[in-house]
């Protein structure tokens, strides 16, 4: 599972990296946002707001010359709708997601927001408009209050809370002696992994952003806190264009749309039922899961 997730958490580990070094996270976003882009950035223009419709065209992209990642990906993803996209470790999933964050820009073909092109769109602008709940939640060492409101640096105190209460976490964080003000360690410290997931949630719920994309965390947490995930995920998915990289058929299930994404190449898109009745790779993977489950 941890090979799902890798670019990612490699874009996680260099903002660790940058926090390490400095104290506030308004600095942060400063510094990411005088990091020097591609050269066409200077002309890009900002998203004012977002609907939240994703198209890929003909979409080609390799990480290294001469072998192509991704092959000829074509997307529709209308505002307010759930793309679940599935397949093995490796296949492309991840970098299908990072590249509707402009974190690479595809080789051949065009992805659109809204029908714009986002090659035309200032990255942090675009990322404005996008939620990360991912698999390994980048913390702070700084208090719970804090570490929420990096999801909207101008919320109030009562709107840190509000998005706790949303994102079930309000629970365990009042029963800390500290309650908001408990300062987390450097890795999260002294919460558990269900939890921080919990506070990622709480994060992206204040952002409030119109795009979403979520990593389905693969690790164990006990059943009372993977309730409260999924119940609070649902609630932040509501109104949002979400792209999850799923592995739970619950999850799956409920997305409009699935495309099953198999060594760079989307092989089959549907729903659930629609992709039953094909018979093919996803009856396949659902199969498989199910005989892994046990069941
Ligand atoms: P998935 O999310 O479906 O597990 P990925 O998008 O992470 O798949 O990976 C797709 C392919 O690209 C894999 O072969 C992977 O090894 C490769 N890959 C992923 N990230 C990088 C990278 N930063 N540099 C080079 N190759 C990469």
């Amino acid at each position: 599972a941890r090979q799902f997730t890798r670019p990612l958490n490699d874009l996680a580990n260099q903002f660790n990296t940058i926090l390490a070094a400095i104290a506030g996270a308004e600095r942060v976003f400063e510094v990411l946002e005088e990091a020097p882009e591609s050269g066409d950035e200077q002309a890009a223009v900002e998203l004012e707001r977002v609907r939240g419709e994703i198209v890929f065209e003909a979409v080609d992209f390799s990480y290294e010359p001469g072998v192509r990642t991704l092959r000829g990906i074509d997307l529709h993803v209308a505002p307010g709708q759930t793309l679940a996209l599935v397949g093995s470790t490796g296949a492309g999933k991840s970098t299908i997601v990072q590249l509707i964050s402009r974190f690479y820009a595809p080789d051949r073909g065009r992805i659109l927001i809204d029908g714009r092109d986002i090659a035309g769109i200032r990255r942090h602008s675009l990322r404005s408009h996008m939620g990360f709940v991912l698999q390994d939640v980048f913390l702070f060492q700084d208090t719970i209050r804090e570490n929420i409101r990096y999801g909207r640096l101008e919320a109030t105190d009562a709107e840190v809370e509000e998005a706790a209460r949303l994102a079930n976490a309000h629970g365990f964080i009042a029963k800390l002696p500290r309650g908001y003000d408990t300062v987390l360690g450097q890795d999260g410290g002294g919460i558990s992994q269900g939890q921080r997931q919990l506070l990622s949630i709480a994060r992206a719920m204040l952002a409030g952003p119109s795009i979403l994309v979520l990593d389905e965390a693969t690790s164990s947490v006990d059943t009372v806190t993977e309730i409260k995930i999924q119940e609070a995920l649902y609630r932040l998915m509501q109104g949002r264009t979400n792209i999850v990289i799923a592995h739970r058929l619950g999850t799956i299930r409920r997305a409009d749309q699935i495309a099953v994404v198999e060594d760079g190449q989307i092989v089959e898109r549907g729903s659930h039922e629609s992709l039953l009745q094909a018979r093919g790779r996803y009856y396949d993977l659902v199969h498989a899961g199910e005989r892994e489950a046990g069941a």
